[in-house]
């Protein structure tokens, strides 16, 4: 067996099929022992709960090659803890934590010829699922589940480098305030495609949603966490008042590195959109990109150029994307068990 002979610079982020998936089911009140399978196609019923009311949540995270050619992922524990908030909030029976991390170490030592070799820049991205087969037609929790893991590899995300970024001030709502924004639900998903397809359309990378509430607030963007650096170069992170933020693993690591390694003052705290201009840096955090730099915000009219500008990414913001990525290369030493080894 042999490393993949892919293009790992050219796959882009799109589904390939690997050889293996882990797969548990849950059935009369508890799950099966679960088992690593081959057969990338689910069968159920057509009155299965997560078609008709949405009982579905998700994880994402990747496993890359270090220089010395060990397989790992990074802070998996904390994808196992989320899945569990997200369960529990979609009236889901949990997957256990240490039942998670081995099903990830397993399914991505199965298919360690699509790990991509270390200095390609690509990944492995591994996505947990859950969703809801028991039969539902009442609006009811579904008695049955299954828990799937599955891994594709995906290219680097910035070729020839990360470059700022232009995006918009949404007009719609991503989560309601105190509903499922703080968990990983696909429907979240589902409703901020109308409004992504429509700023892509417009030129925009992302749409920056607002508080639902009263629209002073920033939130975040449909799939990544923001971060701001402030003119004394220090770090404030978005609070939102209303519960309604994605806890996204990349922001937790940022606020820790700065604080912890690079020795910034980091506050969270609520940011209203009329501050923006008062900041240095602005960038948007999460698995895939780590750290994307935004240049420009446009609300409206009204168009907020980031002092960092078009060109290239803040100092802070690389201080802070190139510590955290030394760390998950093995580089920079971080935290004990950040870096965790798939055996
Ligand atoms: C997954 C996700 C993020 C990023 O979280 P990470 O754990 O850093 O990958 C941010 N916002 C939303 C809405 C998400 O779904």
């Amino acid at each position: 067996m042999a490393v993949k002979d892919l293009d790992w610079a050219n796959i882009g982020f799109t589904y390939i099929k690997t050889d293996y998936r882990y797969v548990s089911n849950y059935k009369n009140g508890s799950w099966d022992e679960g088992a690593i399978v081959t057969d990338a196609t689910i069968v159920m019923s057509e009155d299965a709960g997560v078609l008709h009311y949405a009982q579905e949540c998700f994880e994402g995270l990747k496993a890359y090659r270090t220089e010395d050619n060990r397989i790992v992922c990074f802070r998996p524990d904390l994808n196992a803890k989320r899945m569990v908030d997200s369960a529990n909030r979609l009236e889901m029976p949990p997957f256990p934590e240490d039942r998670f991390l081995k099903a990830v170490e397993e399914v991505v030592r199965a298919n360690e010829d699509w790990v991509p070799p270390y200095g390609s820049g690509a990944t492995l991205y591994i996505r947990p699922v859950m969703f809801a087969t028991g039969n539902v037609i009442g609006v009811n929790p579904a008695d049955e589940y299954q828990f799937r893991i599955f891994v594709t590899p995906v290219g680097p995300y910035f070729k020839g480098g990360a470059k700022p970024i232009s995006i918009k001030v949404s007009d719609y709502d991503r989560a309601a305030p105190h509903g499922t924004g703080n968990i990983k639900a696909g429907l979240n998903y589902a409703m901020s495609l109308y409004p992504i397809v429509k700023a892509h359309e417009e030129g925009f990378a992302e749409n920056l949603y607002l508080d639902a509430g009263s629209r002073t607030y920033i939130e975040e963007t449909g799939g990544a966490n923001v971060i701001l650096v402030d003119n004394d170069g220090n770090l404030v992170i978005p609070k939102s008042y209303t519960d309604s933020i994605l806890p996204s693993i990349t922001r937790r690591s940022i606020a820790y590195v700065a604080e912890h390694v690079l020795g910034l003052k980091v506050t969270e705290r609520p940011v209203k959109l009329s501050e923006i201009p008062d900041f240095a840096e602005m960038g948007l955090c999460g698995t895939a990109a780590v750290i994307s730099p935004v240049g420009k915000i446009t609300d409206h009219g009204n168009v907020i150029e980031i002092k960092s500008g078009m060109d290239e990414m803040g100092p802070v913001t690389k201080k802070l994307y190139d510590t955290l990525t030394g760390i998950q290369m093995g580089h920079i030493e971080g935290p004990e068990g950040w870096v965790h080894e798939i055996p």
